[in-house]
């Protein structure tokens, strides 16, 4: 029977005694970390300053993949890495993580040339030599192959035929929703033991300063309205593209360069029809740029784009121009009489500071859109600093890859003489996986209909099967309980109100943020607005202690901030 674990929400026994490892940053790659320490018998604190996964790990283009693209920069490296975490992930949450495919149109003025696309597809197919190891029939992923002109139309009717050869169809994962497999992660990781704090800002580091050097013996860690200090054996700095803004509180040089980029994904409706394209289509203008056009809920999810931030990345925000420049260039490859976007078609739209290593002389930047999506980990006593790591870079995609190198690192130092638990995480189901390498179709099927039994409608029913794994028998129990529960939160989505409850009674949900946005799915398949914020008010505020008054100003402030942010885009710039 599956258990359900409540993410942590009181402190206070942290204060006493030593921890051996704290983790700053409750993003893909922190989370991992945690599990991965936490799994091999340590004892673990992860504090994140707002919601587990609202930061870059909310805002990617939803693959888990090698990145085709990176081939282009030769980075041949991270590109076999990646390929080797898309197996291991696909195997281990086969719920959520579901092979797509990709066709790669190759026009007779595209750029690179359509010989050299092949043999990047060749080459693509050929470094993910293993992807079928241990995959059951349902999970095994093809061979990459030519489509002709006409299957490829047949397909993606709405591609500009002017020129058009056809195309490279190849296959990818999709991580349906990153912010409920990140929130899976965080209870594997909580099962093993890791404590996790979401809305816990690390301010500072606690230690001794001796003959210029520092030791790092904990963390500040300010939430609410109470600042306390934690100490652990060491900290790893998981903070993303924050990691160096976390670094500055120690007043030193710690050899960290971290170059950010704007990435922007717009959902529309579903270019050519509803259900009418099944595969994701990698868009490349005549100018170069490139979007990916990706089937999901039903709609259209088009981007990312990449633009280097020179300023505060605090605030960033999509901006009119961002959108025209995804219109532009996918409509650049529509045909002519084909049904083209435009700013009302656009329904949402998300952000995210990507973290980039900054490879270039100090202070340098490189450029963002060719920078390598590698990762790093930097120990801080070569400057001077004891007990500090910071992981710079990265994807989605390697973050477990990252994680493990990491606790090896630390027991190969700072907790050398510690005996490693045996765990492998290559090898583990995430939290909720129905099982380890199976396809999970036939679960699904059994789940949707027990849902749909108790009075789930198929829809919510589907995806509270799919988003919530073998958890599903707790928003079953809620529903037989409460049947009214079994009603949708809103007109925009499918989203039921057991899982409001579910949210934040055992998955540390504190504001409506955090439920609408990264426990259901409603805030991120479109607008949400006022009458389902006030619907997940009014089952939440019970079990959160608000009272009437503090209820309706949470749903206004929640509100204006949606609408301030969504006109911003909507109004263009003279
Ligand atoms: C537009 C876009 C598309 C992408 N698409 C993909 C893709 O399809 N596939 C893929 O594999 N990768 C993709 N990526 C990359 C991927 O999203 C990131 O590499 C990854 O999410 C980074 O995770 P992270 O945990 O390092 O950072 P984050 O997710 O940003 O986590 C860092 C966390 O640290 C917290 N924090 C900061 N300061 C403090 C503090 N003082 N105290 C406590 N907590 C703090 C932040 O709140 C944040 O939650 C994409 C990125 C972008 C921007």
């Amino acid at each position: 029977m599956p258990v359900s674990i409540p993410l942590d929400s009181s402190m206070i026994d942290l204060t006493s005694g030593e921890l051996d490892v704290i983790v700053i940053g409750g993003g893909i790659t922190g989370i991992c970390v945690a599990r991965e320490a936490a799994s091999r018998g340590l004892s673990v604190a992860l504090f994140e300053a707002n919601d587990f996964g609202s930061g870059t790990s909310a805002a990617t283009t939803k693959y888990i993949h090698g990145g085709i693209r990176y081939l282009e920069q030769y980075d041949v490296e991270v590109v076999r890495e990646s390929l080797r975490e898309r197996r291991v992930l696909a195997l281990g949450a086969p719920h959520l993580v579901e092979q797509t495919r990709f066709i790669m149109p190759a026009w007779r003025w595209s750029k690179p040339p359509t010989a050299l696309i092949g043999a990047g597809v060749l080459l693509y197919d050929a470094l993910s030599f293993d992807r079928n190891r241990r995959a059951p029939e349902g999970l095994r992923i093809p061979h990459p192959r030519w489509l002709s002109r006409r299957r490829l139309l047949e397909a993606v009717p709405w591609l500009d035929r002017e020129g058009l050869q056809g195309a490279f169809a190849y296959h990818d994962t999709m991580n349906i929703h990153p912010e409920r497999l990140l929130l899976a992660y965080a209870k594997s990781a909580t099962v093993a033991g890791a404590r996790l704090f979401n809305h816990a800002r690390v301010a500072g580091f606690v230690g001794t300063e001796t003959d210029g050097r520092f030791q790092v013996e904990g963390v500040r860690v300010v939430r609410g309205a109470t600042e306390q200090a934690v100490r652990a054996r060491v900290v790893v700095n998981a903070a993303g593209p924050w990691i160096d803004r976390v670094l500055s509180s120690l007043g030193r040089p710690t050899g960290v360069g971290v170059d950010r980029s704007k990435g922007v994904h717009v959902l529309t409706r579903p270019i050519g029809g509803p259900g009418r394209v099944k595969d994701a289509v990698f868009a490349r203008a005549r100018s170069g740029r490139h979007v990916i056009v990706s089937p999901w809920m039903g709609k259209s999810f088009i981007g990312p784009t990449d633009t280097p931030i020179d300023g505060d990345e605090s605030s960033v925000v999509v901006d009119p121009s961002d959108v025209d420049l995804i219109l532009d260039t996918v409509n650049s490859t529509m045909a002519p009489d084909a049904d083209r976007l435009s700013v009302d078609d656009v329904e949402m739209t998300t952000v995210g500071v990507r973290p980039l290593i900054r490879t270039g002389a100090e202070g340098e930047s490189t450029g963002t859109y060719s920078a390598s999506r590698r990762h790093e980990l930097y120990h801080h006593v070569d400057h001077g600093v004891a007990n500090l790591w910071s992981i710079g870079g990265g994807k989605w995609t390697t973050g477990r890859a990252t994680a493990e190198q990491m606790v090896d690192r630390l027991f190969e130092n700072e907790l050398a003489g510690r005996r490693s638990r045996r765990f492998d995480s290559r090898r583990t189901a995430a939290f909720g996986a129905f099982a380890w390498a199976e396809d999970a179709d036939d679960y699904l099927r059994v789940a949707t209909d027990e849902l749909m039994a108790v009075g789930l409608n198929p829809r919510s029913a589907e995806n509270v099967a799919r988003l919530y794994g073998s958890e599903y028998v707790r928003i079953l129990e809620l529903v037989r309980t409460d049947a009214d529960l079994a009603r949708i939160v809103g007109p925009s989505a499918d989203d039921v109100g057991a899982q409001v409850v579910f949210a934040v009674t055992h998955e540390s949900a504190f504001t409506l943020s955090d439920v609408v946005d990264r426990r259901l799915v409603s805030g991120t398949t479109g607008q949400v607005g006022r009458e389902t914020l006030e619907n997940v008010a009014r089952i939440a505020a019970p079990l959160w202690g608000w009272d009437e008054g503090r209820m309706a100003d949470e749903v206004r402030r929640e509100h204006d901030r949606r609408t301030v942010t969504t006109t911003h885009w909507r109004t263009p710039t003279a």
